[in-house]
């Protein structure tokens, strides 16, 4: 049997054009008309005048970190429950993470806790420089409550949305919630230029400020002159023009992983002690992984027996992230809450998500499934 992965690249025709038509016209590298193209067309589909095509995700929350002035001895707020590139982005500057359980409607960061915390802070005087808020899975944060604590005592917000685009809340694109908004074009990402990030936001001083700094910041003067440290962090001409192919079938991928999320909930749900990740009333989710949790009790097995299972028919399924806190890494971070993020770590499973998926894939996956939950529960009377 072929192999399922995760989450894997899905071209649709467009990119091998774009690209080659790079490659023709010898803008290899660094910068070139279709990298001003991609950050044009990027900006107005996230609603932000602002765009800069970088190199990684990781380079694009490096950069807003820096981009607000954090620097060494200052503390950020985020969340526990996210990939480890948010917060290693916050150690490169010399600031320290400050984590923050999630809430168990989203799976982002908890607005209350995110009060408690800043509330507690503000009367120690101790406020942090910046909070990064994550979207995980495809789903914005609950902005509402999270904006309006971090306005109340003026902290500004970096969006890491990088598994976000294409998401929205309150109608408003994922990326455009705080004063910087982050995006990733990683392989398994819901479109990818191979590698590749995006930094959006609305202050054209900000952005130039991005660019410069991407660029070795080199002052304007022929010689190569520099008043401070830059980073080669710029996205390639070529890879832009795979990133402009994507970004014209966005909408259909968004559409397919949703699809993939409806099928699993419809052929699974009525399974006992499956529970699939809520979508929040006020945002549309891209579902860009399916995922769910697991009462073994109820279900009658640990979803780690289910991604055993899944592996050993060859399909490729993921625990769902392990909380920072419980990393050796970030051991030492304070953290608020933890909970919640531990028991979705705990039970949590990524099924296949990609938008490639076939419907055979995706009913040999929900039967393996439907199989290992059925196959525990006494035996139902037939009708
Ligand atoms: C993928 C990801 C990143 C980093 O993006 P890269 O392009 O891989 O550097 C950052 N944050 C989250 C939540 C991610 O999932």
């Amino acid at each position: 049997m072929e192999r399922v992965f995760l989450s894997p690249p899905h071209m649709s025709g467009h990119e091998r054009e774009l690209l080659l038509d790079a490659f023709d016209s010898n803008w290899i590298a660094p910068l070139g008309p279709h990298i001003d193209a991609f950050e044009r067309e990027f900006a107005a589909l996230v609603d932000m005048k602002q765009a800069v095509a970088l190199s990684s995700g990781t380079a694009a929350l490096h950069l807003a970190l820096i981009l607000l002035g954090v620097s060494a001895g200052d503390e950020v707020l985020t969340s526990t429950f996210t990939f480890a590139a948010t917060t290693n982005a916050i150690t490169y500057v010399g600031a320290k993470p400050v984590l923050i359980d999630s809430e168990p409607t989203t799976w982002n960061m908890d607005p209350d806790l995110l009060a408690d915390e800043l509330r507690a802070r503000a009367r120690r005087n101790r406020l942090p420089k910046a909070v990064v808020i994550v979207d995980l899975y495809g789903q914005c944060a609950d902005y509402g409550p999270i904006r309006q604590t971090c306005a109340r005592y003026d902290v500004p917000i970096i969006e890491d949305a990088a598994e976000a685009l294409g998401a929205t809340y309150a109608g408003r694109p994922a990326g455009a919630f705080g004063a910087l908004g982050v995006f990733s074009f990683n392989g398994n990402k819901i479109i990818t230029t191979s590698g590749g990030g995006m930094l959006v936001c609305d202050s054209e001083y900000l952005a130039e400020r991005a660019r410069f700094l991407a660029t070795q910041a080199r002052d304007p003067a022929p010689h190569y002159q520099h008043s401070q440290i830059g980073y080669n962090y710029r996205m390639s001409n070529l890879l832009a023009a795979v990133g402009r192919g994507q970004l014209r079938v966005l909408e259909d991928r968004v559409a397919a992983r949703r699809a993939n999320f409806e099928f699993y909930r419809s052929e699974l749900a009525d399974l006992p002690g499956i529970d699939f990740m809520p979508e929040h009333h006020r945002g549309r989710s891209t579902r860009w992984l399916t995922c769910l949790t697991i009462d073994p009790r109820r279900f009658g097995a640990t979803s780690e027996d289910i991604r055993l299972t899944l592996e050993a028919a060859n399909i490729e399924s993921r625990p769902t992230w392990k909380p920072m806190h419980l990393q050796p890494a970030f051991s030492t971070c304070c953290v608020r809450g933890g909970a919640v993020a531990e028991h979705i770590f705990q039970h949590g499973l990524c099924l296949p998500s990609g938008s490639s998926l076939t419907g055979k894939d995706l009913s040999r996956v929900a039967n393996i499934v439907r199989d290992i939950g059925s196959r525990r529960l006494p035996k139902r009377k037939a009708a």
